[in-house]
């Protein structure tokens, strides 16, 4: 987050928000916008060297500040008990250090009590950076008690509805709620993995990304996110609370097509197409003959990549060939 932050960006990934950059650009980074201070690294230092600079300019930070703001991952209901982990151990000092700590939390990571939390805490940590457990793992119960030496003397829970309770009405819908916030759905999408996390343009990319995001901003303002999938289903595969993301994201263009007529027409018109070979054969003549002439490509897009073109002849007529071939050769 650091990172990102430093470079006037947002973050690319909800687990590993600077996956996108390499620890000589982080070098780089850090040579330039840090002062003398913090012993500016060179560019070719290690990744411990970078990390020990980022350690002594946040602690710093975090010591002098009078607020710490922190997520919750899970809230345990029977006892009133926060519980956040994290490898750095910014969550640790962050609610620790300052005399205020406070927790923003969506309402859904309630949980009714301590027996659900072992199961959460293995697949989040498994599915999200492959540990079997993360190197910090928080509870807090209250603020600074009066026999303790240390920790906030107030303690704040904000909780988010932000169109959580609208998702719970929805029968379908309402399972994006059980998401733990794991990544491991980005991990494995072909689209995300290509285009990175910045160009969903929203807090969450990849396939959760296209669920929450059009839920809580509005599928008018967010639904083209749902365009970014080719319903390959690997990320309910890899989801480890099962959460169906083919299904919701394809729920969520349903709605998107009712909202918008001109998209119902195109989608009934592809349909015609795909539901019978002789008319895809037909539409895919049609394509391969338009390949051979002078088409103008979206130039925005086409800026930083090449437009393909679309294969001159068909997988289904190069198939028929491939049997032809065969069937000669017998
Ligand atoms: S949808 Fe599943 S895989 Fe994706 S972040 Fe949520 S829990 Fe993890």
């Amino acid at each position: 987050e650091y990172i990102v932050q430093l470079d006037h960006e947002k973050s690319s990934h909800i687990i590993m928000p600077a996956i996108h950059k390499t620890k000589e650009q982080i070098a780089q980074l850090f040579a330039d916008k840090l002062n003398e201070d913090f012993g500016k690294p060179p560019k070719d230092a290690t990744v411990d060297e970078l990390i020990g600079v980022g350690r002594k300019v946040l602690r710093q930070k975090f010591m002098q500040a009078d607020m710490g703001i922190s997520g919750v991952n899970f809230a345990i209901a029977e006892t009133g008990t926060l519980c956040l982990v994290a490898n750095e151990g910014n969550g640790r000092i962050s609610t620790g250090a300052p005399d205020i700590h406070v927790a923003l939390m969506g309402l859904e990571k309630v949980i009714p009590s301590f027996a659900e939390l072992p199961t959460l805490l293995k697949l989040l940590t498994r599915s999200a950076t492959g540990q079997i457990m993360t190197t910090y793992l928080n509870m807090i119960s209250s603020p600074r008690k009066d026999q303790e030496l240390d920790g906030p003397s107030q303690f704040h829970l904000v909780i988010i509805d932000n169109k959580r309770s609208a998702m719970y009405q929805d029968d379908v819908l309402q399972e994006t709620l059980t998401c733990i916030r794991c990544g491991a759905c980005m991990n494995h999408c072909p689209v995300y993995t290509r285009i990175g996390g910045h160009a969903y343009g929203s807090t969450y990319p990849g396939p959760i990304g296209q669920i929450v995001t059009p839920q809580i901003e509005g599928i008018e303002h967010a639904g083209d996110l749902l365009d970014a999938c080719s319903l390959n289903g690997a990320c309910g595969e890899a989801c480890p609370v099962s959460i169906d993301l083919p299904v919701l994201i394809r729920e969520l263009r349903n709605k998107q097509t009712s909202l918008k007529p001109p998209h119902r027409v195109i989608w009934n018109i592809w349909r015609q197409f795909y539901r019978s070979t002789k008319r895809h054969a037909l539409l895919s003549k049609f394509v391969s003959l338009c390949s051979r002439l002078p088409m103008p490509t979206p130039k925005a897009w086409s800026n930083t990549r090449t437009f393909p073109k679309p294969a001159p002849e068909s997988f289904s007529t190069l198939i028929k060939k491939q049997k032809e071939n065969e069937r000669e050769s017998e």
